[in-house]
């Protein structure tokens, strides 16, 4: 089966849950408190429930996995990502506010990889669409990203007929 060359995921809604909020609406400073990450007005972060399995599924399978958020508070997002140990999970991280143009433009230029050959995950259908018009294999993710809808996409994405 063809696999991706890059996997990217947006982080708000598609990979991490902020008590209901987008992380830039958090109240800093983040605490780790019994194990749990919350920020002042006691909102936990968290993954979704299969985000770290479908990251070793990546590493198994060799695709490399990227970032793009369009959060109006990237320094508090990467805090977040540190905290959550998930760093260095990503070959590429583009996060600040702007179309997903820029962060897919960068993205492609950093990892040299052509649209064609990513596939892309998020929780808001006008990204999805911007992003898809680039010709990104754009998955369109609600109640955050979970192991099947991932591995549907990988198959989908196999299988895709050629433009
Ligand atoms: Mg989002």
């Amino acid at each position: 089966m063809e696999l991706p060359k890059l996997v990217v995921f947006d982080l708000d809604f598609t990979l991490w849950d902020c008590g209901g909020t987008w992380c830039d609406c958090l109240l800093p400073p983040f605490a780790v408190r019994n194990r749990r990450i919350v920020d002042r007005g006691g909102r936990q972060i968290r993954l979704y429930e299969d985000v770290l399995s479908i990251f070793d599924r990546c590493d198994r399978v060799g695709v490399p996995m990227a970032l793009a958020s369009r959060t109006e508070q990237p320094p508090w997002a990467r805090e977040l990502i540190e905290l959550l140990g998930i760093a260095r999970r990503f070959a590429h991280a583009e996060i600040y506010p702007s179309s997903k143009l820029k962060h897919f433009s960068a993205l492609k230029t950093a990892s040299g990889a052509d649209f064609l050959d990513m596939l892309f995950f998020d929780d808001e259908m006008r990204n999805i669409r911007e992003v898809g018009r680039l010709g990104v294999a754009s998955v369109f993710v609600e109640n955050g990203l979970n192991g099947k809808l991932f591995e549907d996409s990988l198959h989908r994405f196999g299988n895709r007929q050629p433009s």
